[in-house]
């Protein structure tokens, strides 16, 4: 659609920045709600991450996203941090306020939830335990959402232990971490498996992790997207267990940005998808 003089701005910064989604996501609402507006992909390299969120107001940007390896690094260059942001200790979307100021938010708890939520009728974190294989960043944000979404027990489990340790330690709430030997017997009884680390990811070996004890009405998600239908989401599926991919985390955390920068609150539909798969195919 052709831009006017007074079209809203928005995009995202990362480094690098060529296979971000985001462009080809937030572009799909735009022509879909037929707004005068651009999404723009923005190559930010990290020493210039500063300057660049600041040129967001003199520019007349309503706001951006932020992807790897900018969201821990911007926590400390707001004006203000929500308080989830603050929380999981990253910011993955930016508003601009009266005045120039920056507002940093963190949606991408808010699309994990959304995502079980849009997948599997019902979907409540009271179910009972959640399993959460990883502690990295995705994780943190899991995390977060998990605990506010009122689950009663999060067995966290990471390969290197420390770093679930002190993830647990940092966020509180049910969090119990369990050794990555007994990673197995986590899933006994338990409502919801998540998948949060990359294993599974096109190029890396699958997780390794044994479904025996995972009752076969547990629901398991996996953060990984590409391919849509990781080998633990297949496997899953063999065994009888709901299964939800990750790419529906993706399209639901962008809701929230895309709503505040451009007016109009979208949805994520089958069209979003697939033109979003079509994307990632061209990848
Ligand atoms: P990260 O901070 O680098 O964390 C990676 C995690 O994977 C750590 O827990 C790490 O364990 C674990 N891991 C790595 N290699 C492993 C192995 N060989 N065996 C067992 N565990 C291993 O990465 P991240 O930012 O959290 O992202 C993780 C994945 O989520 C990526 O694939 C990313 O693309 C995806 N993601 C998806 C969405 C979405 O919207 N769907 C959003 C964010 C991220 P150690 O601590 O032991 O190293």
């Amino acid at each position: 659609m052709t831009l006017t003089g007074n079209a809203k701005k928005a995009g995202v910064m990362g480094w690098p920045i060529g296979h971000s989604l985001s462009p080809a996501l937030h572009g799909y609402w735009l022509r879909h709600h037929r707004i005068d507006g651009a999404y723009v992909p923005m190559g930010v390299r990290p020493e210039h991450l500063a300057a660049a969120l600041r040129a967001l107001p003199v520019l007349g940007f309503a706001g951006c996203n932020l992807t790897i390896p900018h969201k821990e690094a911007a926590l400390g260059l707001m004006d203000r941090v929500d308080p989830v942001a603050r929380r999981i200790g990253a910011v993955n979307t930016v508003l601009v306020g009266a005045e120039g100021m920056l507002e940093g938010r963190n949606t991408d708890g808010f699309g994990f939830i959304e995502n079980l939520r849009g997948a599997i009728a019902g979907w409540t974190g009271r179910r009972g335990p959640a399993v959460v294989i990883g502690a990295g960043g995705a994780a943190r944000a899991i995390l977060v959402a998990l605990i506010d979404a009122g689950a009663p027990e999060i067995r966290l489990v990471n390969r290197t232990e420390a770093r679930a340790a002190a993830l647990a330690t940092e966020i509180g709430g049910p969090i119990r971490t369990i050794v990555w030997q007994r990673r197995g017997m986590a899933l006994r009884e338990a409502a919801l498996l998540v998948n949060a680390t990359n294993r599974g990811m096109t190029g890396e070996a699958a997780l390794d992790l044994p479904l025996d004890d995972l009752p076969q009405e547990a629901v398991v998600t996996d953060i990984v997207y590409a391919p849509l239908e990781t080998p633990l989401l297949a496997a899953a599926r063999r065994r009888g267990n709901p299964v939800v991919d990750g790419l529906g985390m993706l399209l639901h955390q962008a809701r929230p940005g895309f709503a505040a920068w451009f007016g109009v609150a979208p949805s994520v539909t089958p069209a979003l998808r697939a033109a979003v798969m079509e994307s990632l195919a061209r990848e």
